[in-house]
């Protein structure tokens, strides 16, 4: 018997639907999408569709979308293409981003740019009143997340895009959590530049996108043959970003029933673990999160030694997988001031689309045996 999967914000497998149309992209048709010829017209064709399907996930113009080789590339691109393409010197970013929007930041001020930290309240929260305090006048990006990829909890992208804006300061969120699980649409939010992975939404790894919103001004950070309007060269993987489509398009057709039943799931997860476990502690905004996320602490034991011990019936992580590895406090528990003990009980329980009631029933019991296993054996 296989183990119950719950960390889809670690990575989704690929949707059958999304599958197939990728499929006849590796096996029939190889044609490049710059070649001027019949072949490389029909996937240049394929390239379009799969672009306008993805505008159209996140109220974009297909214009606005560049493709690129997954959510890491498309946040240094955001990050570094617009300090490149600036005359600034000085960027704003939280202190919960993903690495990959993080380490660009650190590189820049290794490069002699000013970086401010923002920080977040205890349940992960930027204050968006911090964001205006933080502009300076060469400041000349501001990157703050949609949705956190360990505890969940959502910004209030929105608040600081009407700051952002009315100081002319571009706005970037990495909304690779987000998209898929969320209703995520660029106006609403009011972002400039905006960070999608196709693998979080049942799309196949190595593919993202970035959307940049017309006038924004971004450099390239690699050069070469001038696709994606030259700021992402390099020919298109065509296959992929085909599947981008068909799960954006997918997302689209299931967004509303989607989000309803994640979060039923998710909550039938923790009210069923609350039962058991005296002192379980929520981590993350309890309203403002995603709505498939349940990061827990469990008290007295260590979520790594927790999940290592009931891996054979469930796959799940302490945090992101990135820090899977470590023992160390994951960055975003820091920043949120959960105590060390606290940290050291933590794991995250992530659902998705193939998550059922019966394997979140399954997964409650496996894991509540555990955890008395593990509690009794110190006290
Ligand atoms: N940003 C966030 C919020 C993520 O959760 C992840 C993946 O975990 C990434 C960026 C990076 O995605 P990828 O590893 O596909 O480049």
């Amino acid at each position: 018997m296989s183990a119950i999967y719950l960390d889809y914000n670690a990575t989704t497998p690929i949707a059958p639907e999304v599958l197939e149309a990728m499929l006849p992209w590796l096996r029939e048709h190889h044609g490049n999408p710059g070649s001027a010829h019949a072949p490389g017209r029909y996937a240049a064709r394929a390239v379009a569709e799969a672009r306008a399907s993805v505008a159209a996930l996140i109220g974009a113009d297909p214009a606005e979308i560049v493709f690129t080789g997954c959510a890491t590339e498309a946040d240094n691109l955001a990050v570094l293409g617009v300090a490149a393409a600036s005359g600034g010197r000085h960027l704003v970013v939280s202190a919960i981003e993903h690495p990959a929007v993080l380490e660009p930041a650190l590189e820049l001020r290794r490069r002699g740019w000013g970086l401010t930290v923002l920080p977040v309240d205890s349940t992960g929260r930027v204050d968006p009143a911090a964001v205006a305090a933080a502009l300076q006048p060469g400041t000349v990006l501001v990157s703050v997340m949609h949705a956190n990829n360990e505890v969940g909890t959502i910004q209030p992208v929105g608040e600081i895009a009407a700051i952002t804006r009315a100081r002319g300061v571009t706005l970037h969120t990495d909304a690779a959590q987000s998209v898929g699980k969320l209703p995520v649409d660029v106006n609403v939010l009011g972002v400039d530049l905006l960070t999608i992975a196709g693998h979080k939404f049942y799309a196949p790894k190595g593919i993202g996108a970035l959307y940049v919103r017309a006038g924004t001004r971004l450099a390239p950070v690699t050069y070469g043959g001038g696709q994606e309007r030259g700021v992402r060269p390099g020919t298109e993987n065509v296959a992929s970003i085909v599947a981008l489509g068909a799960a954006a398009r997918l997302a689209m057709r299931d967004q509303a029933t989607v989000t309803a039943r994640l979060r039923a799931l998710r909550d039938g997860l923790h009210a069923r673990l609350q039962a058991v476990i005296p002192g379980l502690r929520l981590n993350g905004h309890p309203v403002e999160r995603l709505p498939n996320t349940l990061h827990v602490s469990f008290p007295r034991v260590s979520g790594r030694v927790l999940l290592s011990t009931v891996e054979d019936r469930i796959s799940a992580s302490v945090g992101s997988t990135c820090h899977s590895e470590h023992d160390q406090v994951s960055g975003v528990l820091a920043a949120m001031g959960v105590e060390a003990a606290a940290a050291a009980g933590a794991v995250r329980l992530s659902v998705g689309t193939p998550t059922t009631e019966a394997e979140v029933g399954e997964a409650a019991s496996a894991l509540a045996a555990t955890w008395r296993g593990l509690t009794a054996a110190v006290s």
